[in-house]
């Protein structure tokens, strides 16, 4: 599990996140440095550069929503 208490670290390249400006998922103890808050699968921005992207989670994991229903449709016997 994750501690969220002291230093909080990156839950994609698992380094420390400092004082920078950060995305925080609360409700699911995830954070990101700016410019790791991307897609797991295709590596795009979904920091909000463009308006109205999406994000999935999936197994603690970003998606965008492309990816995250090609993820779905990969699933057998969902
Ligand atoms: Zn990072
Ligand atoms: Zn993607």
């Amino acid at each position: 599990m994750m501690s969220v208490s002291g230093k909080r670290v990156c839950s994609y390249c698992k380094n420390v996140l400092g004082k920078g400006a950060a995305m925080i998922i609360e409700s699911l103890g995830l954070c990101y440095h700016l410019h790791c808050f991307k897609c797991v699968a295709c590596e795009c921005d979904l920091g909000g550069s463009q308006t109205g992207t999406e994000v999935r989670i999936r197994n603690n994991e970003l998606f965008c929503n492309d990816c995250y229903l090609r993820f779905k449709m990969s699933q057998q016997g969902g």
